[in-house]
């Protein structure tokens, strides 16, 4: 928190300090009770094959309403629900609304749609999300594979004990395990080689940049050389871009994600989209 400052190992009582911190109370109060209260939804961004323009994948986003706080946005509130741990409640939510949302599309004649869904580092240390992961596909008959699971280079700093386990019975399970926002954290490249995951998510924040910027650029290039030696998936994340599209072919990365292609979309509207109706 860039407002609080420390004097004498005590931190100084500000009136920003003060607001910051009742905005964070009044937050928090209510992220507690919304799940209970359906204020959240999930939307759903094409993952989109780079060459044909088809959709390979859906990303589930959430989405909270709040009536008094408005739309929130989740870079402003999965970090609060992380450090209450009501993330793991939420998370749960997300998993299970995601097989259900999959397995409507399945009914409704569109074939399985991998579903991926951001995991929570906290979800890795608290429960067996195994186990949570398994029953949200049983309870509609869906195969680990309809299931791809995106989680931070932050769920291997935090190295819960269980975490090799947990990726190891997921992936037995045919779940699809990717590394989000790869690039930005701290990518001790040590661990991808112990790590039984499919693939990488190229950080938009290099995606961003290319073709003009030159460092941008070379950490694409350093990040397919990468997937490409150890034989993993790559999906190049935030393409807005025609010349961002065309740079990620020619760099052989086969599938991205970007306001190029959509946002997150609503269920039906996505749904439109993979009929080809819209
Ligand atoms: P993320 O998983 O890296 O998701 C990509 C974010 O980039 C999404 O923001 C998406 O709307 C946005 N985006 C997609 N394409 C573009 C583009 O072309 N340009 C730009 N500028 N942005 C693009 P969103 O939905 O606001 O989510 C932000 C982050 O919140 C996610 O980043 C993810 O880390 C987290 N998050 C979202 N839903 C969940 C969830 O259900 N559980 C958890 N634990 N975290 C979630
Ligand atoms: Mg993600
Ligand atoms: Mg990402
Ligand atoms: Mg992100």
């Amino acid at each position: 928190d860039s407002k609080r400052r420390i004097r004498n190992g005590r931190q100084e009582f500000t009136p920003e300090l003060a607001q910051s911190q009742q905005n964070r109370l009044r937050m928090e109060t209510h992220l507690r009770r919304a799940a209970d209260n359906d204020e959240f939804r999930l939307v759903y961004q094409p993952q989109v094959d780079l060459r044909q323009g088809t959709i390979v994948a859906a990303e589930a986003l959430i989405r909270w309403q709040n009536h008094q706080l408005g739309e929130m946005r989740p870079d402003h509130f999965i970090g609060h629900a992380e450090n209450t741990g009501d993330i793991v409640r939420i998370g749960r939510w997300v998993l299970r609304e995601a097989c259900r949302q999959a397995a409507e599309w399945r009914d409704a004649g569109l074939g399985i749609i991998r579903v991926a869904v951001n995991v929570s580092y906290r979800q890795f240390l608290v429960e067996d999300l195994a186990d949570t992961i398994r029953k949200a596909l049983d309870e509609h008959g869906l195969p680990g594979s309809a299931l791809e699971l995106e989680f931070t280079e932050r769920v291997l700093i935090e190295d819960a004990p269980d975490t090799l386990r947990t990726f190891a019975i997921l992936r037995e399970m045919g779940v699809i395990l990717t590394i989000d926002d790869f690039g930005e954290g701290y990518s001790a490249l040590n661990y991808l080689r112990r790590l039984p995951i499919h693939g990488l998510k190229l950080s938009q924040l290099f995606v961003e940049g290319v073709p003009d910027n030159h460092s941008d650029v070379a950490v694409c290039q350093a990040v397919a050389g990468i997937a490409r030696s150890l034989g993993l998936g790559l999906v190049a994340e935030g393409i807005e871009s025609e010349a961002q599209r065309r740079f990620m072919l020619e760099l052989g990365v086969p599938v991205g994600q970007g306001f190029l292609f959509a946002p997150g979309l609503p269920p039906e509207e996505f749904a439109r989209r993979l009929r080809g109706t819209s």
